[in-house]
């Protein structure tokens, strides 16, 4: 495993050939990639710590402008971005609108950015995996912030939410209804929701929209891990470069009053347990669609469950059993 170490080592060293090359070893999906992936995780686990900040928002709402803005005034206070990219769409149709290499042209030649697309892959949970593990290259790479960006679909904020210390929702002005648009779900992860596109003749509408946002968070209930004032809603202009020191400082200030109250070590422990969860999870199912034993069997089982000679409950069980039998 020599290369592996040299490859470790190129990572910690912040060299971002290295860094591109272990993130496509853990997007491979071959068995002795896997091992080595495996292996390189273990050796760099824990090494560092970057703020992990999950951004989302529906397309058009101006996420690449902000990514490029606001990693460019991070990049100017001499901090080291990495910005990855949760794309559901990708996991369907193989094309990716996160992938899109003409975005985000100012931030991809600084030489303190490291911006990677989506892994296109054939399930979320795969995708999940592959992004988490991304998240701890970056950071042993030495990155101070990892931005993890997805497209507001639901199913993907949830599990970027579950890989971040804070979580950011981008969202438009617009007039009237445009709270019913933001699902509860989401505004219930959010920590910081940025109303973008505060210049010209956009910034009435925008501010409107913030005020209602404000009202609309403090009518959710307040969970533990908020300072009082969190979550809340901020103005922001990605375009003009507006707002985004004063939304800095507002992410700071959370982690910081998070890291001191416990409730970010908190928060780690609990995206490790549930990740680990996940991981069993995955692996079972994995080795239920792998094993042409175990697939016969479950083909076997479902037509006895649709020709209605076996309970579904029965039929579960009884599979259960065949994937705890020693092989
Ligand atoms: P994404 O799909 O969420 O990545 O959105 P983009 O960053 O591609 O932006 C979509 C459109 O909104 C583009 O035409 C941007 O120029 C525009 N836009 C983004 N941010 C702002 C902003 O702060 N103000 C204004 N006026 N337009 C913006």
């Amino acid at each position: 495993m020599k290369k592996i170490s040299e490859l470790a080592e190129g990572v910690s060293r912040g060299d971002r050939r290295a860094l591109a090359r272990a993130i496509t070893l853990i997007e491979s999906a071959r068995a002795d990639h896997r091992a080595e992936a495996t292996a390189l995780l273990d050796a760099l686990r824990g090494s560092r710590q970057a703020l992990r900040i999950g951004l989302s928002g529906t397309p058009g709402v101006g996420k690449s402008t902000f990514i490029e803005s606001f990693g460019m005034m991070l990049t100017g206070q001499g901090l080291k971005v990495a910005v990855l990219a949760v794309d559901p769409s990708s996991t369907r149709s193989g094309g990716s609108i996160l992938g899109d290499k003409t975005r985000m042209e100012r931030l991809s030649r600084d030489p303190n950015a490291f911006i990677r697309p989506s892994p296109s892959q054939s399930q979320l949970g795969g995708v999940a995996r592959r992004t988490r593990e991304a998240v701890m290259l970056c950071e042993a790479a030495g990155y101070d912030v990892v931005l993890i960006e997805t497209v507001g679909v639901g199913q993907s904020e949830t599990m970027v939410a579950e890989m971040s210390d804070l979580f950011l929702l981008l969202i438009a002005p617009a007039g009237g209804d445009e709270l019913q648009g933001v699902k509860r779900g989401i505004m219930e992860i959010a920590d910081i929701i940025l109303v973008n596109k505060a210049d010209g003749d956009l910034k009435p509408a925008a501010t409107r929209t913030c005020a209602d946002y404000t009202g609309a968070l403090r009518l959710l209930r307040k969970r533990p891990q908020d300072p009082e004032g969190f979550p809340k809603a901020l103005l922001v202009s990605a375009l003009e470069e507006e707002g985004l020191k004063a939304a800095w400082q507002e992410m700071q200030a959370l982690a910081e009053w998070r890291k001191a109250n416990g409730h970010w070590q908190a928060r780690r422990a609990a995206q490790a347990r549930h990740w680990f969860e996940e991981e069993v999870r995955h692996g079972l199912l994995a080795r239920l669609s792998d094993d042409p034993e175990i697939r016969a069997r479950m083909e076997q089982l479902g037509t006895e469950v649709a020709g209605g000679s076996l309970a579904p409950g029965v039929a579960a069980q009884a599979l259960l059993e065949a994937l705890r039998a020693p092989k």
